[in-house]
C-alpha cells in the first residue's frame, strides 16, 4: 500500500513538473472554418493540444519551450490517403519483386516512412504492399522508427489476373495457386475470407482493385474485375471488422460496381462519367484524385524501358486523364480525398498535388481542408485529427509562406511535430 502511494506521488509530481510547448503562430489555419488567423498561440502536453489562445502568450513556468513560428504559416499534419509506403518507384522494380525478401522490403521502407513525416505528412491511409507496411505501421506506433502514423490495408485484394494479383507477369512455374490468403479471390466465399485473412494479419482497412491498372502486367488499365456481388460481399465483411473499403478504379464500369458495392473511396477515378459523379454523391463516396501519380507515368512511360513493354501504352493512356476528370468532379460537387499515391512517385513529394489540384480549379484553402478535415473524418478520427484544437493530438505543421497566396509552398514544409514531438524545425 504504502509503494503504491509513493508511486502515485511520484507519478503526480511528474505530472505537476510536465513540459509544456508554446508554438507562437504568426498565421493559423483553422481547417474546420476554412479561414486564416492571425497570431495565436498553441500549447502542447504531451502529445496533446492543451489550449489554443489569442495573441502571444509566454509560459509561467521556466521548464516550458516556446517556439517562434510568427514567420510562418500553421496547420494540422497532412494526411495522404494514398501511398504505398513499402517501395518506390524505379526500372528494376518488377524485377525486384523475385529477388527481394521482407526483410530487404522493410529496411527500404524505413527510409520512405521518415521522408514522409519530413515532408509534413503525419498521418498516411497505406493502400497495399507485402505486409510489411503492418510491421512498419507497429514499429512506428512504437516508437523504433520515424514515420507518420499509418492507416494499412496490408494486401490489396484482385480477382486472378487482376491489378493487384501479385503472380502477373511471371513464368508459370513461379507463380503457384494465388488465393484468398493472398488476396486473391473468386466468388463471394472467397472474398468473406480474404477480408478476415486481413483482419488477422493486421491490416485497419481494405483496399480492392475494382478495374485494371496503369503499373500492373496485364493489358486493360480499366476493365471491371469484380462483380458486384463479390464487392458487396467485401463491403459486408470488412464492416464486421469496423473497415471501411477503399476501391483503385481507372474504368467507369468497374467504379459504378464499387459504389453500388458499398466502398467508401475510389481511387484515381480517370474515366469517370457524369452519371457515376452523381452516383458518388448519392452514396457519399469520396474521390482520391492522385493527379501526381498521372503525370509521373505519363513522363516516364516516354523513357524507353523504364516500364515493362505492356505498362507503356496504358500510362500514356490513362496518365495524362486525372486531372482533367478531377476537375469536374470537384465542380460536380463530388468529396474529395487529398491522396498521391506516393511510390509511384517518389516519396516526399506528396505536396505537390495541392498545385495539381488548384490549377484544376479548387480553392487553395479547400486543398488543405481536404487533406485534414475530410481525410480525417474517413479514418474515423475526425475528433482526435485533421485540426489545431484543445483535445485533439498534437499533429502540427508549418510552412514559410501563405499558401492561399503560394500553394507551392506546401511542397516545401519546413516544421514538423507528430504526437507533440518535434522531428523538424
Ligand atoms: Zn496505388
Amino acid at each position: 500500500m504504502k509503494t503504491l502511494f509513493r508511486i502515485l506521488l511520484l507519478l503526480v509530481s511528474i505530472t505537476m513538473t510536465a513540459q509544456s510547448t508554446y508554438l507562437h503562430c504568426g498565421q493559423l489555419i483553422d481547417t474546420k472554418s476554412g479561414k486564416v488567423l492571425i497570431e495565436k498561440t498553441v500549447i502542447i502536453s504531451g502529445n496533446k493540444i492543451t489550449a489554443v489562445q489569442n495573441g502571444y502568450t509566454n509560459p509561467k513556468n521556466s521548464e516550458d519551450t516556446v517556439i517562434d513560428l510568427k514567420a510562418k504559416t500553421v496547420m494540422p499534419g497532412l494526411i495522404d490517403m494514398h501511398v504505398h509506403i513499402e517501395s518506390e518507384t524505379n526500372p528494376k522494380k518488377y524485377l525486384e519483386a523475385y529477388t527481394q525478401n521482407d526483410a530487404d522490403v522493410a529496411f527500404g521502407s524505413v527510409k520512405y516512412a521518415e521522408i514522409t513525416l519530413m515532408s509534413g505528412f503525419t498521418t498516411v491511409r497505406d493502400l497495399g504492399g507485402s505486409g510489411v507496411n503492418v510491421s512498419l505501421r507497429n514499429a512506428i506506433n512504437a516508437g523504433k522508427i520515424d514515420g507518420p502514423r499509418i492507416f494499412t490495408a496490408e494486401k490489396a485484394l484482385a480477382t486472378t489476373g487482376g491489378h493487384a494479383d501479385p503472380t502477373n507477369g511471371a513464368k508459370k512455374s513461379l507463380i503457384g495457386n494465388p488465393g484468398p490468403k493472398e488476396g486473391v479471390v473468386n466468388g463471394v466465399e472467397d472474398a468473406k475470407k480474404a477480408v478476415r485473412q486481413r483482419y488477422k494479419n493486421g491490416a485497419d482497412l481494405i483496399k480492392i482493385t475494382a478495374t485494371g491498372g496503369v503499373l500492373s502486367v496485364a493489358k486493360s488499365g480499366q476493365n471491371p474485375q469484380f462483380t458486384v456481388e463479390e464487392i458487396k460481399a467485401i463491403c459486408e465483411t470488412a464492416k464486421d471488422y469496423g473497415f471501411h473499403v477503399a476501391a483503385h478504379a481507372h474504368g467507369d464500369e468497374g467504379m459504378q460496381r464499387a459504389i453500388l458495392g458499398g466502398v467508401k473511396t475510389i481511387e484515381h477515378g480517370t474515366l469517370m462519367s457524369a452519371e457515376t459523379m452523381e452516383l458518388m454523391k448519392k452514396h457519399d463516396v469520396y474521390l482520391v484524385p492522385t493527379i501526381s501519380a498521372g503525370k509521373f507515368v505519363s513522363e516516364k512511360a516516354q523513357i524507353k524501358g523504364y516500364y515493362p513493354e505492356i505498362i507503356v501504352p496504358k500510362a500514356l493512356d490513362i496518365g495524362p486523364k486525372i486531372q482533367d476528370m478531377f476537375g469536374r468532379a470537384y465542380k460536380s460537387g463530388v468529396g474529395i480525398a487529398f491522396g498521391t499515391d506516393a511510390a509511384v512517385f517518389y516519396h516526399g513529394d506528396n505536396g505537390k498535388e495541392f498545385g495539381y489540384m488548384v490549377e484544376a480549379g479548387m480553392p487553395a484553402i479547400e486543398t488543405i481542408q481536404s487533406a485534414t478535415v475530410t481525410n480525417a473524418m474517413i479514418l474515423k478520427m475526425d475528433d482526435q485529427l485533421g485540426q489545431i484544437k484543445t483535445g485533439y493530438l498534437a499533429d502540427i505543421i508549418a510552412v514559410d509562406e501563405d499558401p492561399t497566396k503560394n500553394i507551392s509552398t506546401m511542397e516545401n514544409v519546413t516544421f514538423v511535430m507528430k504526437n507533440g514531438v518535434i522531428y523538424k524545425n
